[in-house]
């Protein structure tokens, strides 16, 4: 199967109103072309240089999303045109993000990562850090972060017991949250390429997935 082909199954089995994030990290430009080509206009990058790079030669009606770990003095190099930050993990990235937006006239849609699987390795807050910075209603001054959702990355495990545990954990989390934030808090971000038919069966809106899409990625 060839990208569109790929692209356009994996749409097949979403519900209305999920949306696609084409995680398009270690793809050449010329790829992300081919599933712009077939309609996707949602990407997903892990590294702000080659998202920078890539939004210099491909079509500018692109939605770019960051996924990866975001290094506070790399926030620059993306704000004047990334859509959502999907990734947010501490306090002095928001607030970078809100200096630069401003900066740039704009509002930067952000999720919070929250740590809720087995690995430590995982980025993301804690549930008890992100409850004591929510409690210390820093966030509401902020006027160039729109706070959309949450976000996680399930254990990586073969065991499904322990997927849905962490499905379970980040949904109930994101409804609790929903009444502090309002309409614009409708974003529950969980699934890619190995498990997002379990994340949609917790009411995922946005999925992200690469390798189903582009392949395997070449580090
Ligand atoms: C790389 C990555 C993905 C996509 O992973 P696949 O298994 O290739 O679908 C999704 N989310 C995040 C945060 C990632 O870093």
């Amino acid at each position: 199967m060839n990208i569109k082909e790929r692209l356009h199954r994996i749409l097949s089995t979403l519900p209305e109103g999920v949306q696609l994030v084409a995680v398009s990290k270690f793809h050449p430009a010329e790829r992300l072309q081919e599933a712009y080509d077939a309609g996707q206009r949602i990407f997903g990058e892990s590294r702000p240089q080659e998202m920078a790079a890539k939004y210099e030669v491909l079509p500018k009606d692109i939605n770019w999303v960051m996924i990866g770990h975001l290094q506070t003095n790399k926030v620059k190099m993306i704000a004047p045109f990334v859509s959502m930050i999907s990734s947010v993990d501490s306090e002095r990235l928001i607030e970078e993000i809100e200096k630069q937006a401003s900066k740039n006239n704009r509002t930067i849609d952000i999720l919070l990562e929250v740590h809720v699987a087995s690995e430590e390795t995982k980025s993301g807050w804690s549930e008890k850090e992100l409850r004591t910075y929510l409690a210390s209603g820093i966030l509401n001054n902020m006027t160039h972060v729109r706070v959309r959702g949450v976000m996680t990355i399930a254990t990586n495990t073969d065991d499904e017991s322990i997927i849905r545990r962490d499905f379970t954990t980040i949904r109930r989390i994101f409804e609790e949250l929903k009444p502090q934030f309002g309409e614009a808090f409708d974003t529950l971000s969980i699934g890619m390429s190995d498990d997002y038919p379990i994340a949609l069966e917790y009411g995922s809106t946005m999925v992200r997935i690469g390798t189903a899409i582009f392949g395997q990625r070449e580090y």
